[in-house]
């Protein structure tokens, strides 16, 4: 049997600090039509996004969130305006900091998390680091558009050799003699 941990929704308000703190981790399901700017994008109002999340605090005692988002989200092919899926998969690697100050002193590998106190919205995070990973247009992989038939095929009048524009200059030089 499946366990309960698969397809629960993932809570939306945390406190993100406090999870880091208790080395906690979380996993669940948001369905793409409770996440505004993304929904907007996706033409499947079913998309689900999984995510896996841990929160820590690391050697250097950032507030660390580390973990994956991923979705198939349902867009408008460019070539062939119909629907394509394409795949978006987000790294996150999240340091909680309290200011822009802060989010400097950060080391490369980290990814700044400007947060005030209290309860955050986990929705906006994983949707932020989604849209940094969504193509601006998307197109199917093979070539949707079929190359539409040119024409009759098969017919092409053969040229013909025979016609030889020099005979027009011996009809010439055979003029009536005088
Ligand atoms: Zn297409």
């Amino acid at each position: 049997m499946s366990s309960a941990t698969e397809n629960t929704q993932l809570p939306r308000f945390i406190d993100p600090r406090k999870f880091a703190q208790q080395g906690l981790s979380l996993a669940g399901d948001i369905t793409v039509s409770e996440l505004s700017r993304l929904g907007e994008a996706s033409l499947s109002s079913g998309d689900n996004v999984k995510v896996a999340l841990e929160f820590d605090v690391d050697e250097e005692r950032h507030r660390v969130i580390t973990g994956s988002a991923n979705c198939h989200l349902t867009v408008t092919c460019q070539r062939c305006l119909e629907p394509v899926e394409v795949g978006l998969d987000a790294q996150l690697n999240l340091a909680i900091v309290w200011d822009e100050e802060r989010a400097k002193q950060l080391p490369k590998a980290l990814d700044p998390l400007i947060l005030g106190e209290g309860q955050a919205d986990l929705y906006t995070i994983v949707e932020d680091e989604l849209l940094l990973n969504l193509p601006m247009v998307s197109y199917h992989d093979e070539n949707c558009i079929e190359q539409t038939s040119f024409g009759d095929e098969g017919s092409e009048t053969e040229a013909d050799s025979s016609s030889n524009p020099f005979q027009v200059l011996e009809q010439l030089k055979g003029s009536p003699k005088s």
